[in-house]
C-alpha cells in the first residue's frame, strides 16, 4: 500500500490519466510502494517533482508499419518506441513483436527497464519498443519486409548514443539482423552499438543468446547460497515458456545439477518426469519453430496439458517463470506453495501478478523479482556495446564470467538495499530501492530537464 502523501498524489494522478493502462499502473505501483522509505528520507524529491517525472516517459513514438505479404496484399501494423528515461545513459531496451503489444505493455516494460538497467551498473537508460506484428506463421521474406519497414521509420529516433534497441518476445537473431541491415543501408553508417543481439559475424557478442537464462540461474544460485546455504543440486525445477529465456535457463539449471521437468508455450505445457530433453526443444523452437505439444508426441512418459497456466500445479522445488507478464496468478502461486516450492525467480518481465507476489512473501518463498533476476540479458547487451566500441570481440568465457559477476552483484545490491529499507530479504523492495536510487541521484544532478 502507498502510505506516503506525495507518492499517493502522484499515483492517483497517474492512474486518472492512464486508466486504460493496467500493466503500466501495476508496474509503477509496485515501485512506488517499495521506495517509500527513500522518498521520506529525501524531501527534495518532491520539491523537484522527481517522481512525477520518473513515471512519465520522456518520449513516446508511434508509427504506421505498412508491408506487403507473400500474396501481394498490403498489411498495416502499429510500431512503437517508448523512450522512458535517459538519466544514466542512452535509452536501451528490447523490441517485442507480438499481437498483444500495446502502449500499456510497452510503458510497463520501459519503466521496469529503467531500474533494471540501473541495477546492472552499466550506463544505460530505459526504453522499450515493438509492434503488434505476429512473426508466427510468417515466411522469412514477410518477416524481412516487415522489419525493413519498421526500421525505415524507427531509424530517425535511434542510434548508438541515443537509443539502442535489442530483441524480446518475437524478436531474435533473425529480426535483429534484418533491422540492423536496414539501419545501415538508410544511414550509410555501421554503428555496431545501435542494436544488440546481432549475429556473431557483424558485431554480436558471444553468450548474448544464453545471457538472460544463464543470468537468471546465476542470480538464483547466489540467492540460494547466501540466503539458504543451498544450491540447484538435486532440485526439481519448473520453467514456463520455451523461448530464448526458458531454453537457456533450462540449460544452466541442468548444468548446475537440477532436473527441469516442465516447459510450456502459449498453447500448453509438457511434464517429463525424466527431465527435459533440451536438444529436442532447441531444435523444435529455434529451428523448426514448432509447438511444444510435439514433444509429448515423441517422448513416451511425457504428459501434455493444453492449458499453459496450469504448469504451476506441477510439484517442484524451484519455479522460474520465463514466458510473459502476469502468467503466474494467485491460484498458481498457491499451487506452488501447496506442492512444496520454496524459490521463485523471474526470467520473464513481471510474470507474477501482485496477488501472487503477496502469496510468495506471506509464505517465506525466496522471491527474485524480474528486474533483478533477468537483468543478465541487457547486461550482456551492454557488454556487446562495449565490445563494439572497442572494436574487439571477447571470448565466451570472458563474457560469461562478467555476466556471472554482474548477476551476483545485483543479488548483493538488492539484498543490502532490502536491509537498509528495513525489509531484510525482500528482494523486490531491495531491487526497486537500489535501481531507483542511482536514477534519482542522476536526475537530481541534471536539474529539471526531462
Ligand atoms: P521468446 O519469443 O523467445 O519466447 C517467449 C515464450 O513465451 C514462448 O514460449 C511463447 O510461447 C511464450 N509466450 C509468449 N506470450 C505468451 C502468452 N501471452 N501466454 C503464454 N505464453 C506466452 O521470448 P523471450 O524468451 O525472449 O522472452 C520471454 C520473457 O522474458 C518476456 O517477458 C521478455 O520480456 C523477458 N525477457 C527477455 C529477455 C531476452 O534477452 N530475450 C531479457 C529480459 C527479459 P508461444 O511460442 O506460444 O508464443
Amino acid at each position: 500500500m502507498i502510505t506516503n502523501d506525495y507518492l499517493n498524489r502522484v499515483y492517483e494522478g497517474l492512474a486518472a490519466r492512464n486508466a486504460h493502462e493496467p500493466e503500466f499502473l501495476q508496474a509503477v505501483k509496485e515501485v512506488l510502494e517499495s521506495i517509500q522509505p527513500l522518498v521520506e528520507k529525501h524531501p527534495e524529491y518532491e520539491q523537484y517533482g522527481l517522481i512525477e517525472r520518473l513515471v512519465e516517459p520522456e518520449r513516446i513514438i508511434t508509427f504506421r508499419v505498412p508491408w506487403v505479404d507473400d500474396a501481394g496484399k498490403v498489411q498495416v501494423n502499429r510500431g512503437y518506441r517508448i523512450q522512458f528515461n535517459s538519466a544514466i545513459g542512452p535509452y536501451k531496451g528490447g523490441c517485442r513483436f507480438h499481437p498483444s503489444v500495446n502502449q500499456s505493455i510497452l510503458k510497463f516494460l520501459g519503466f521496469e527497464q529503467t531500474f533494471k538497467n540501473s541495477l546492472t551498473t552499466l550506463p544505460m537508460g530505459g526504453g522499450k519498443g515493438g509492434s503488434d506484428f505476429d512473426p508466427k506463421g510468417k515466411s522469412d521474406m514477410e518477416v524481412m519486409r516487415f522489419c525493413q519497414s519498421f526500421m525505415t521509420e524507427l531509424y530517425r529516433h535511434i542510434g548508438q548514443f541515443v537509443d539502442c534497441p535489442a530483441g524480446d518476445i518475437g524478436v531474435g537473431a533473425r529480426e535483429v539482423g534484418y533491422m540492423f541491415g536496414q539501419y545501415k543501408r538508410i544511414t550509410t553508417s555501421f554503428q555496431g552499438g545501435m542494436i544488440t543481439g546481432k549475429g556473431l559475424t557483424f558485431g554480436g557478442s558471444l553468450a548474448r543468446t544464453q545471457a538472460t537464462g544463464y543470468g537468471l540461474c546465476y542470480f538464483t544460485a547466489e540467492a540460494l547460497k547466501c540466503m539458504r546455504g543451498d544450491s540447484f543440486a538435486g532440485k526439481t525445477v519448473v520453467i514456463s515458456g520455451s523461448g530464448n529465456v526458458a531454453i537457456y535457463a533450462t540449460e544452466k539449471a541442468t548444468e548446475l545439477g537440477a532436473k527441469v521437468v516442465a516447459m510450456s508455450d502459449s498453447n500448453g505445457y509438457i511434464y517429463d518426469p525424466n527431465g527435459i530433453d533440451l536438444a529436442y526443444v532447441k531444435n523444435l523452437k529455434e529451428v523448426r519453430r514448432g509447438r511444444i505439444k510435439e514433444y509429448a508426441d515423441t517422448h513416451p512418459g511425457t504428459t501434455y496439458v493444453p492449458d499453459c497456466r496450469k504448469i504451476w500445479e506441477v510439484p517442484c522445488d524451484i519455479a522460474l517463470p520465463c514466458a510473459t507478464q502476469n502468467e503466474l496468478d494467485e491460484a498458481g502461486a498457491k499451487a506452488l506453495v501447496a506442492n512444496g516450492c520454496t524459490v521463485v525467480c523471474e526470467g520473464a518481465n513481471m510474470p507474477s501478478t501482485p496477488a501472487a507476489v503477496e502469496v510468495f512473501l506471506n509464505n517465506g518463498i525466496l522471491y527474485g523479482p524480474a528486474k533483478a533476476a533477468n537483468a543478465g540479458g541487457v547486461a550482456t547487451s551492454g557488454l556487446e556495446m562495449t565490445q563494439n566500441s572497442e572494436r574487439l570481440s571477447w571470448t565466451f568465457e570472458e563474457v560469461d564470467s562478467k555476466l556471472k559477476g554482474i548477476m551476483e552483484g545485483i543479488f548483493h545490491a538488492s539484498y543490502n538495499a532490502s536491509v537498509e529499507a528495513g525489509s531484510e530479504g525482500n528482494l523486490m523492495v531491495g531491487a526497486n530501492c537500489a535501481g531507483f536510487l542511482k536514477v534519482a541521484t542522476a536526475m537530481m544532478a541534471q536539474g529539471v530537464t526531462y
